[in-house]
């Protein structure tokens, strides 16, 4: 018999997951039979792909960054790498507003409805601004400092820690380099084999990723808020959809003109990471998959994918870039507020700075959306406004995140020079 390929296994999985979640959301008593029997098999999922990131990082940039052998190389890369991170993120934001004014989907929201909403989901939006108001707190170069870890273990212990991980991976890397290659020898034989070793495991794992993704859709499907309430958000979400859809063509169109690659080659290489991202809502816990499927399918060097992807994982979020903007100037538009160019140029900054900042776990980028919302003068309580949704685009926001990061690999693969 013909082997399935993984994606089609992992799409089997989603979609038998929503008929079993649909079925079981259908009778009393069923959501919690998925939520007591099937949730935990997803969660298990998640945790595995979690539990290999923290070494993944450590192995595989250690080992690529050591094999490089020359540091001006790093410096170049590194440059290359936040420069092209940067730049896609503002496009992404760009986009955002853009789709957002044209389509105005915050117009259409009747003020029953705003206040229905605003009712339904004020107290999880007060959590949400807490944890922000406590980001928010700390003076402007503390993320800078927050990069430099006082102590490896504790770092290495936390997945929001992913940063300091890759600060010391890296400097632990640079050190190799620059004593003599007799010296290193034992230390770089050690994290080459450990990385074999942990892509293995994240082979393992990948087996089981349509048991992982089904059991994590059909608990997703039954815990599935109020549906009336869901659709009062349509146009808004068909807008966020829209801009994250024009994202992806503009990444494709540039891999087929400027890279010159496959097209097909490139969307089956990344349609596993793909699936598992939308899945688990989290760029943090796909990092495993897209660094194998960026290696072994696309074709980019180790030195390259483990160093951009671990980065890009935590910095580069286009698809939260373009959610800032849609949902900023949404929340807008539902008050009545008029924004000017410059109040939309300034969410061009915070949003960059927020899809930045925000950890590549699930709900991440409604956190930081408070950090916009302030800083353009939009009333926060409209947090509450979005959050029906928030979950399921979160979904379509990771994929468009993990493509991102799997682009960008490409773009430092051929410019960098060997
Ligand atoms: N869940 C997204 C990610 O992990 C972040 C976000 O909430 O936008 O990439």
């Amino acid at each position: 018999m013909k082997k399935i390929s993984l994606h089609w296994k992992i799409i089997i999985g989603m979609f038998l997951g929503v008929i079993i979640g649909l079925i079981f959301s259908s009778f009393s008593g069923g959501s919690i039979y998925i939520t007591n029997f099937v949730k935990p098999f997803g969660t298990i999922f998640i945790n595995s792909l979690k539990l290999i990131a923290i070494p993944l990082i450590l192995a595989s940039l250690i080992k690529g960054i050591s094999d490089l052998k020359d540091i001006s190389k790093l410096s170049s890369m590194g440059l290359l790498t936040i420069m092209t991170y940067l730049t896609t993120t503002i496009i992404a934001v760009s986009i955002g507003l853009l789709v957002v004014n044209s389509l105005g989907p915050g117009k259409s929201i009747s003020d029953e409805t705003r206040t229905e909403l605003i009712n339904a989901y004020s107290n999880d939006a007060n959590e949400k601004r807490d944890i922000a108001e406590e980001k928010k707190k700390s003076g402007p170069l503390q993320p800078l400092v927050d990069l430099v870890p006082s102590n490896f273990l504790n770092a290495a212990s936390n997945n929001k820690n992913m940063l300091q991980v890759i600060f010391f991976s890296i400097l632990f890397g640079i050190a190799m380099i620059l004593i003599p290659a007799e010296k290193s020898k034992p230390v770089k034989t050690f994290f080459d084999s450990l990385n074999d070793v942990i892509l293995k495991i994240i082979d393992i794992i990948m087996t089981c990723a349509p048991f992982g993704v089904f059991a994590l859709l059909a608990s997703l499907i039954v815990e599935a808020p109020n549906i009336d309430l869901l659709k009062s958000l349509i146009l808004y979400s068909i807008t966020l959809l829209v801009g994250l859809f024009v994202v992806i063509i503009i990444y494709l169109l540039f891999i087929k003109i400027f890279l010159k690659r496959n097209l097909r080659e490139f969307i089956n290489g990344i349609l596993p990471a793909q699936l598992v991202a939308f899945s688990t809502s989290s760029s943090a816990a796909t990092l495993p998959v897209t660094m194998d499927r960026v290696e072994n399918e696309l074709g980019v060097k180790k030195e390259v994918s483990s160093f951009v992807l671990p980065i890009g994982a935590t910095i580069n979020m286009d698809g939260t870039a373009v959610y800032q903007a849609v949902a900023a100037v949404f929340i807008a538009q539902t008050f009545g507020l008029d924004l000017s160019l410059i109040d939309q140029l300034g969410i061009i900054t915070t949003a960059t700075l927020a899809s930045i900042g925000a950890a590549a776990v699930p709900s991440a980028g409604i956190i930081v959306l408070v950090i916009v919302l302030a800083q353009a003068g939009i009333p926060e309580a409209g947090l509450a406004l979005i959050f029906a949704v928030d979950r399921p685009l979160d979904m379509f926001r990771t994929v468009v995140n993990v493509t991102g990061d799997a682009m960008v690999s490409l773009i430092v693969s051929k410019f960098q020079k060997s």
